[in-house]
């Protein structure tokens, strides 16, 4: 029978792990983890975005400092103020929301971040390590894919993964966490794009198919086999005159009709999304932790 994994349980689930966490810091050091979230601009999507890690941050106790700048912003200014939070020592992550307004130099203020303050794991130190095995922070999305997987009891070694999707965001770092010799990796990973032949030949192999094509649709029940878990990390409009916005929200996967045949299958939304701030959380106190000490 096809079990639906439910992002938003395991989210809640970890997110009081969380809490927890920030207690103990809290009454060994005196501290409490800082986490920055620096919004440029006036972008409905990212200020939704922001606003729901800042209140995210003050449900389980994180101290969120809010930095909002005007949409012309100077590039000095934005590199000014990333290396103000790079020195503050309350501030144990920060998290530059993108994109950023197009006269900025994006990958110039990323690669300013302090890799031990980049809890989003973007920085190529951080992916750097990541991909060599050494501890890092790792990517949101990606390593809310993971824990999704290890969280259902899914059997990752020796897995036959199929990945639809090689960005920098989600393809590329969750093929390589998939493929690291430890716990969560020991699994066989081909990763698709639009450039593969016959994309339903290497899917329909899987036994897990990780889909982030940003493109409704993209795998459908006649390209998995029977028993297959699925992962739909794809969040994309589609018109909808029925809903009050005009559109509604799906995944790169035919829900209703991949369902049938998969053994698990994560929703869109309600799957990954909810894990995504979740392991921002996660990177902020596992930061707080090291800069104790602990
Ligand atoms: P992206 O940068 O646009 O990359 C999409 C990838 O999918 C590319 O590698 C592209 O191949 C490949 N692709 C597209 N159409 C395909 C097709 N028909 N067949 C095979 N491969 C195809 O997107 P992204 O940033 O990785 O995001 C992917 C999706 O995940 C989006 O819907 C995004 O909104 C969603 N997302 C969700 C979260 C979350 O928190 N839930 C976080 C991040 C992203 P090429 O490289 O050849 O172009």
């Amino acid at each position: 029978m096809t079990q639906i994994i439910n992002g938003r349980e395991i989210s809640k689930q970890i997110r009081e792990e969380i809490k927890i966490e920030v207690e103990k810091i809290k009454e060994e050091t005196g501290k409490i983890p800082g986490l920055a979230v620096v919004l440029v601009g006036e972008d409905p999507a990212s200020k939704s975005y922001v606003t729901a890690k800042e209140r995210a941050c003050e449900e389980i106790g994180i101290y969120s400092d809010d930095n909002r700048l005007d949409a012309d912003t100077s590039q000095e200014k934005l590199m000014a103020l990333v290396n103000k939070l790079n020195n503050d020592p309350k501030i144990n992550g920060i998290l530059v929301q993108l994109p950023l307004p197009k006269h900025l130099n994006e990958s110039e203020v990323l690669l300013a971040i302090d890799p031990n303050k980049d809890v989003d794991g973007f920085h190529p130190i951080n992916v750097g390590k990541m991909v060599v095995g050494e501890k890092a922070f790792l990517s949101c999305t990606p390593h809310g894919v993971i824990q999704l997987l290890l969280r259902n009891d899914v059997k990752i070694e020796g897995a036959q993964v199929v990945i639809v999707g090689r960005s920098n965001i989600v393809g590329k770092p969750v093929a390589n966490m998939l493929i690291q010799k430890n716990t969560t990796g020991n699994a066989t990973v081909t990763v698709c794009h639009t450039r593969t032949k016959n994309l339903a030949d290497h899917t329909r192999r899987a036994d897990i198919v990780i889909a982030a094509a940003g493109r409704p649709n993209t795998v459908t029940a006649d390209m998995v086999k029977d028993g297959v878990v699925v992962i739909d990390v794809g969040v994309n409009r589609v018109e909808d005159a029925t809903k009050k916005r005009g559109y509604r929200l799906v995944g790169d996967v035919d829900f209703e009709a991949v369902k049938e045949k998969a053994s698990l299958i994560t929703p869109v939304p309600g799957g990954v999304g909810p894990m995504t701030i979740t392991m921002l959380l996660y990177n902020t106190v596992e930061s707080a932790e090291r800069a104790a000490g602990r």
